[in-house]
């Protein structure tokens, strides 16, 4: 008998069907990423199987008990299941440790000193001791996400739930809060996660979960999913995003989104992290080093400057075009702000350059892949 077992369920609202016919099997100690496009039931799902839904109709087995009985106790059961949800819900007049403290103290009469230094141990690791007096306004949205899971913890869960976790945070946090689960994964804990993060599915995970139109369309190991999908809906889905471009019209231009959009871009390419910096740093060198500050010292308005990265051959080799023929005067910006360092740089990230014609400049980077 699997931990959680999945039978023909179904999900009807009155005008619309998110769950179809969904059958899974979880074995205790697996780590399942749900991806797929929005819409098509993971989150329902996720909310089916702690029975904040209520299915229309089929199974769901936790230990071999039905959560769809009515005779069943969904508190006790409830317990043994944690959720995490997108936006960390904190009661903000506690401190850190007391989120931690409250359940094992009120739901599971645990004495008040034993769930501090439990709460603390938890703090630990998710990183945060710290942090124990914080007041979650105080904290930032990955520490407050991270403070979610300690929660979670308290309660000694046998499975957690994961509804996108790090939808709402940016990059740097997403990165903290998906290291604390990556470690969560290697104690041993079962997990189900939503998730947009491929990379995180990618590497973490047992198995992935391709739900589309309100049923696992395929399920497999990460690597089958994400290098050999069998269905072309699944393959659609993981190779949708072919280029990243982004316009730069002004020199107040939103760079925290630019480097965002262009690391989300990265891992649905399931680049290295090498790969990543490399892309990161010559877009950085090349826009804000160079062309941004020249646009800045010109005091140029109406320029369009057009960045757009892409796949070449086999994924492996990635091809920077940067077109910036708006910017262009008498001299070409690009070469006016150029210096040894900036120079050297760019050339030791990529194999080679090409001016197409001026204004437009092809950087090929070297592969990052090994
Ligand atoms: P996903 O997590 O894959 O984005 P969801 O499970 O959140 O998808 O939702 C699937 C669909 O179910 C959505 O199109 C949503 O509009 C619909 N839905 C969710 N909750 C309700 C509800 N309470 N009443 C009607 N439709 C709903």
């Amino acid at each position: 008998m699997s931990l959680i077992e999945i039978e023909h369920l179904r999900k009807e609202y009155p005008n619309f069907t998110p769950l179809k016919d969904v059958n899974a099997a979880i074995e205790a100690g697996e780590v399942i990423s749900i991806i797929g496009p929005s819409g098509s039931g993971k989150s329902t799902l996720l909310r089916c199987i702690n029975r904040l839904e209520t299915p229309t109709s089929g199974h769901i087995l936790i230990d071999g008990v039905d959560m769809c009985d009515p005779a069943t106790d969904l508190v006790a059961m409830r317990r043994k299941m944690g959720m995490v949800f997108q936006s960390f819900n904190l009661f903000e007049h506690k401190m850190a440790v007391e989120n931690i403290m409250m359940a094992p103290v009120h739901l599971l009469g645990v004495p008040k000193q034993d769930a501090y230094v439990e709460a603390m141990h938890l703090l630990d690791i998710v990183g945060l001791k710290d942090k124990a007096k914080a007041w979650p306004h105080e904290l930032s949205g990955g520490e407050r996400q991270r403070v979610a899971i300690a929660r979670c913890l308290s309660m000694k869960p046998e499975i957690i739930l994961f509804d996108e976790p790090t939808s709402a945070l940016d990059q740097k946090m997403v990165t903290e809060v998906l290291n604390v689960m990556t470690s969560l994964a290697e104690r041993g804990m079962t997990m189900v996660v939503v998730t947009h993060e491929i990379r995180f599915a990618r590497n973490v995970s047992t198995r992935v979960f391709y739900m589309d139109n309100g049923e696992i369309w395929e399920e497999g190991p990460p690597k089958q999913i994400f290098e050999n999908p069998k269905r072309r809906e699944t393959h659609d889905f993981i190779f949708r995003v072919k280029s990243w471009e982004w316009n730069i019209q002004s020199t107040s231009f939103d760079f925290p989104g630019m480097v965002a959009s262009l690391e989300i871009y990265c891992a649905h390419q399931l680049m290295s992290t090498r790969a990543t910096n490399a892309c990161q740093l010559l877009v950085e060198e090349v826009v804000c080093a160079r062309l941004v500050p020249e646009a800045r010292d010109r005091d140029m308005r109406d320029f369009d400057l057009h960045i757009l990265l892409a796949a070449g051959e086999g994924g492996v080799s990635m091809l920077l075009i940067v077109d910036y023929r708006s910017m262009m005067g008498d001299d070409d910006p690009f070469e006016a702000r150029s210096d040894t360092l900036s120079d050297a740089l760019i050339n030791g990230l990529t194999e080679r350059i090409e001016r197409i014609e001026p204004g437009v400049m092809h950087f090929h980077l070297k592969d990052m892949s090994k």
